[in-house]
């Protein structure tokens, strides 16, 4: 049998945001000699503009080393709950996880999902504890702390710096003891897990693989096993500082393959490839990643959407996550409703197209998407509320829930938990960590979580509490759908969901909001908010009176009442004829909510 290489070692980094995922490759990058003192630069795999001025890490980023006859392929991951997707495929990729901890922070949030990640998958743990260096580091606490929540003795953490270096080479020579070989054969029929897949404008679609089993060359015809899609593999290689092109890639390494292929959809991660001559079953793929978050972004002006179309197709094309479809608002123009997988890719989604296609967006407000049940045992998700059915046709209306981790210091933990139960958290249940920090386990609707949910949960700890969820599932929800109408005209661009018991206050406000915002017309403006049809606010705007009888002095009483009832008949035409131009920046106000 012609296993793979034992000289191989597969490994991810780790951690909450922050904590020093990038900063320790910085120093494995380093020491390994795989980029040189000269072109050293800080958090280097974090490559794209946004990565670099925000200081997060987006994407997840496979690099190769050589370290004493042994080569060590690193996935760096992105610490942000939003893209934890892209960390559960990287740990599909690998054999052990470098779990970091801050040692002036301790144990948070993304630190127990990411740690259960890695149990999930079966993958050897490396604890480690960074920035010793910072004169407030809590090293005992700390070190107690993680040696309990991972279960091993406090003496097996390593305690380094990232940013002198000190303790970095034995969190390397750990790797290679520690980290299992990869498995696999190179025998058996070819097996290659897409981990990642992006689009290039000269090559086409990129994948980046793990080889399980058997080999691909450059130049072998390959097929996508889920997708039934056939092509050649116009090179394969390595993830050195750049591609580094090989004769083949094989089982146990990490590499990429130039496929050529135009349409990023038929290379889907999570997917198979084999070659066309082998008879390979495909891996277990991964949990396909389904947009939460829904919002319209409409462009600041008409003559744009053409170009945000463009853009947001090209993003599409390296961001599976995000969806689009076209949508009109009579007041907005022509838009995008578009899904993301919470508020941190929004942002992003609506950065970069600002930056890389110089496009200003609107955004709505975002909301969840609801599932409903109709008379007609239909089931459907709606992301848009103009899309809602007519009120006596509903059955059922669920909303998506999520499993909440909220880990925070005691002495906060009651404004915390305050905050939680404010918006409709359902407690489950508590873990105590050595020095004092709770991890609290809660049910929150997605819908509490998106409306500034963490702002509030940092706010009311002083900073001090993390957050984390997962999807949960589907439950029934209490929610009706809101109308807004303006001179007796629904404005689509307004109709919302909202909680019943919030429905009357919210109406009040968008109408209030709008009495104060709308210019004045011709004629008396009236404002309604509406629920099934009944109106359950309104607010009237009065009439800019043109005094056409002004020039009539005397008392041509005849006269004057016809010239009166002429403007009564224009007003009533210009009323009936609707279109009161609502500015744009007036839908901004309200959006933003
Ligand atoms: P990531 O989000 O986990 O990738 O974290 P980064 O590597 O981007 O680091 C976050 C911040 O912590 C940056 O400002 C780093 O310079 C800083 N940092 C990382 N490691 C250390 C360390 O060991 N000591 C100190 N003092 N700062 C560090
Ligand atoms: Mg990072």
């Amino acid at each position: 049998m012609n296993s793979a290489d034992k000289q191989i070692r597969n490994f991810s980094i780790i951690a909450h945001i922050d904590h020093g995922k990038s900063t320790l490759a910085d120093r494995f990058l380093e020491l390994t000699g795989t980029v040189d003192a000269r072109h050293m630069r800080a958090q280097y795999l974090d490559r794209m503009d946004l990565e670099r001025e925000r200081g997060i890490t987006i994407k997840l980023k496979p690099i190769q080393m050589q370290y004493k006859g042994y080569t060590l392929n690193l996935i760096d991951t992105p610490g942000h709950v939003d893209f934890t997707y892209e960390v559960s495929r990287s740990l599909a990729a690998v054999e052990g996880v470098i779990l970091i901890v801050d040692a002036t922070q301790g144990v948070e949030a993304q630190t127990v999902a990411n740690l259960y990640l890695a149990l999930q998958q079966d993958l050897q743990i490396i604890p480690v504890m960074n920035k010793i260096d910072l004169p407030n580091a809590d090293v005992p606490r700390v070190r107690q702390e993680l040696a309990q929540l991972i279960g091993v003795d406090p003496e097996s953490i390593l305690a380094v710096s990232a940013k002198t270096g000190e303790g970095v080479e034995a969190v390397l020579e750990r790797i290679i003891a520690e980290v299992p070989a990869p498995k696999g054969t190179l025998d058996a029929p070819t097996q290659a897990l897409i981990f990642d897949s992006y689009f290039d404008d000269y090559r086409g679609v990129i994948s980046s693989v793990r080889v399980v089993n058997g080999a691909i060359r450059s130049n072998e015809d390959i097929r996508f096993l889920a997708t039934k899609t056939q092509t050649k593999a116009l090179e394969v290689g390595h993830f050195g500082m750049e591609f580094q092109p090989k004769p083949e890639i094989k089982a146990g390494e990490i590499g990429y393959i130039v496929t050529g292929l135009r349409d990023i959809e038929k290379a889907k991660v999570g997917d198979t490839i084999s070659t066309t001559k082998s008879v390979a079953t495909a891996l277990p793929g991964y949990q396909a990643m389904k947009p939460m978050v829904f919002a319209a972004l409409y462009c600041q002006s008409g003559d744009e959407f053409e170009r945000l179309r463009e853009g947001i197709e090209k993003l599409k094309l390296n961001d599976a996550a995000l969806d689009y479809i076209p949508e009109h608002s009579p007041a907005l123009g022509f838009g995008f409703r578009c899904g993301f997988l919470g508020m941190l890719h929004m942002e992003v989604v609506e950065q970069r197209l600002k930056r890389e296609f110089g496009i200003s967006v609107i955004v709505s407000a975002p909301s969840v998407a609801y599932r409903i049940t109709t008379t007609n045992k239909e089931t459907k998700d709606y992301a848009n509320p103009m899309d809602w059915p007519e009120a006596n046709h509903i059955v059922k209306v669920e909303e998506p829930w999520m499993s909440v981790t909220v880990v925070s210091p005691n002495d906060w933990i009651g404004p915390v938990m305050q905050a939680v139960t404010d918006r409709r958290g359902v407690y489950k249940t508590t873990e105590y960590l050595e020095g004092g920090r709770l991890v609290l386990h809660y049910e929150v609707p997605l819908s509490s979580l998106i409306s500034d949910f963490h702002d509030t949960l940092k706010s009311v700890s002083q900073g001090y509490a993390s957050l984390n969820y997962d999807y949960l599932g589907f439950r029934e929800a209490d929610v009706t759908r809101l109308d807004i109408h303006v001179a007796e005209e629904m404005v689509d661009a307004l109709t919302m969901i909202v909680n019943s018991d919030e429905a009357y206050r919210e109406g009040r406000r968008v109408v209030d909001t709008l009495k104060d915002i709308l210019p004045r017309q011709q004629f008396e403006l009236k404002i309604q908010a509406l629920i099934g049809g009944k109106v359950i606010a309104s607010s009237r705007i009065a009439p800019l009176r043109k005094d056409v009888t002004a020039k009539l002095y005397g008392g041509d009483v005849t006269r004057k009442r016809k010239l009166l009832e002429k403007q009564k008949k224009g007003k009533k035409r210009m009323k009936t004829m609707g279109r009161v131009s609502i500015p744009a920046d007036a839908y901004i106000k309200l959006l933003r909510r």
